[in-house]
């Protein structure tokens, strides 16, 4: 009697042990496992918003030691902006800027000209027309009427614009054959008529 409670108080404990030996090594795989995807999710949302290298080690490292009020601290420091969207936003604002200063260029000798010319005073060139239907001044390389979207037939195709924006606009009209669509639109009712 007094063996068996013995020996069945002795097995138990030892399962107890085993158990907790389990669940422990079990929580300290599950918190390490946790803590290399921490550090690592870390790093790499580090790298997207950084080029710093000494940033990213430092802010790595923050996490690394303090885990969790380390991510929080990491959270608020981090660069708001990854560093793909600001380079975005970047292009975006020099191709801006870029068709800006173009449009301020005669199409025909490159010299500048004011936004607001009809015709270039140095080579003669029509800068802009009316529209057919609205009668507002457009610009000489514009395919379209932007105030009233009247096709323009008479719209002389811009050397340095038409390919890239054939490209870019879903117009099965213009884009095969821009060069075609150029030099056939360029002064051909001019010489018949004269
Ligand atoms: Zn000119
Ligand atoms: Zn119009």
């Amino acid at each position: 009697m007094f063996a068996s409670t013995t020996t069945v108080g002795f097995m138990g404990t030892d399962t107890l042990i085993s158990a907790l030996w389990i669940a422990g090594i079990a929580v300290a795989a599950y918190m390490l496992v946790m803590w290399i995807a921490l550090v690592l999710w870390v790093y790499r949302d580090i790298e997207s918003r950084s080029v710093d290298q000494f940033t990213r080690t430092a802010l790595t490292a923050m996490v690394a030691v303090f885990n969790i009020p380390g991510l929080i601290l990491y959270l608020a420091l981090r660069p708001s902006e990854p560093l793909v969207e600001s380079y975005n936003r970047q292009l975006e604002m020099e191709a801006f800027m870029h068709e800006m200063r173009r449009e301020d260029v005669c199409s025909g000798c490159q010299r500048s000209v004011d936004a607001s010319f009809v015709a270039c005073p140095y080579c003669r060139a029509t800068l802009q027309s009316p529209c057919a239907k609205c009668s507002r001044s457009l610009q000489q390389f514009w395919a379209i009427c932007p105030y009233c979207s009247a096709e323009r037939q008479g719209a002389a195709a811009s050397p340095a614009t038409r390919p890239a924006a054939a490209s870019t606009l879903p117009e099965p009209r213009l884009s095969p054959t821009p060069v075609f669509a150029q030099g056939r639109d360029v002064r051909t009712p001019v010489t018949t008529a004269s």
